[in-house]
């Protein structure tokens, strides 16, 4: 099967020019990761954005630890989650900043087995392919110019300290899907709508604020020996707060709205 590659976008005639067709659209939405330089012209890269100096290592592990849960540790190095996806595995992801990486890049299989071992107190542990991304934040300005909307990581790329990336494109896709839906039961066009617009006001503040909230959480992460023990006595007190905590909850499952 051959993959089709978008070439490139005309915004006046609506039209997606790949390596294989062309083809014109009453509405497109592009999700071309966070570097495509597709969206140029579309948002003119305008943005809030951070390098965080940090890479952030993911892989699968498999184990034989009875009854792990979902758990974080906040290590010197960063925040490394651990996520449990089957009874003996789990996949991690390990945001460490780049003077660590660095050292030990070569022998990222051997560094990461020793960290795991001794947090988790055992050797009985198969790492599999392990992956790695430099880490920064990058909040758009411009979400869509006349019918050509962005979606994804073109639009936002938070820290993974909280999992929430991928949440953020759902929630956008879900209200793109209504937005659609609305005007299809009225018998109104798609072409030339208020669909991008209502799409971009309706998400825009919510992006920015969940974006900008979690660089704020992993700027309080960050080590820092004077202000640790003042972080571990808010955390004991917010470990026992049901209430934060189902606050806390309720916006990482759905959002602020
Ligand atoms: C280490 C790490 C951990 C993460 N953990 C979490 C988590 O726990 N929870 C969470 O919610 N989110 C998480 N995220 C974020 C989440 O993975 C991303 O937000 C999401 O994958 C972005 O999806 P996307 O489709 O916008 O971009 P991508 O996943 O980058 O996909 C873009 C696709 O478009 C294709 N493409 C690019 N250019 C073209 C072109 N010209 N023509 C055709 N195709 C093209 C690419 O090949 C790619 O397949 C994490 C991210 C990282 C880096």
């Amino acid at each position: 099967m051959l993959k089709k590659t978008i070439k490139s976008v005309n915004l006046v005639e609506n039209k997606v020019f790949t390596n294989l067709t062309s083809k014109t659209y009453d509405l497109i939405a592009l999700c071309l990761g966070s570097n495509s330089s597709i969206y140029q012209k579309i948002n003119g890269n305008r943005e809030i954005k951070k390098n965080y100096k940090e890479h952030s290592i993911t892989c699968s592990i498999t184990h034989k630890i009875k009854d792990i849960g979902a758990q974080q540790f906040f290590l010197k190095e960063g925040p490394l989650a651990i996520l449990p996806y089957k009874n003996n595995k789990f996949s991690l992801v390990w945001s460490i900043e780049d003077r660590f990486f660095i050292k030990n890049e070569k022998s990222l299989t051997h560094y990461l087995k020793k960290k795991l071992s001794t947090i988790l107190k055992t050797n009985k542990i198969t790492l599999g392919n392990i992956q790695s991304y430099p880490l920064k934040l990058s909040l758009k300005r411009n979400y869509y110019k006349k019918n050509t909307i962005i979606l994804g990581d073109g639009l936002h790329v938070v820290h993974p300290l909280a999992g929430q990336g991928f949440n953020l494109i759902l929630r956008d896709i879900k209200k793109l899907d209504k937005l659609i839906s609305i005007n299809l039961r009225l018998g109104l066009p798609i072409k030339n709508s208020n669909i991008p617009k209502d799409l971009s006001e309706n998400r825009k503040p919510e992006n920015l604020l969940i974006g900008l909230g979690i660089h704020t959480t992993r700027n309080f992460f960050k080590n820092n020996k004077y202000l640790d023990p003042i972080k571990e006595n808010i955390l004991n007190n917010f470990s026992k707060s049901e209430f934060l905590k189902k606050i806390t909850k309720s916006i990482a499952n759905l959002g602020l709205s």
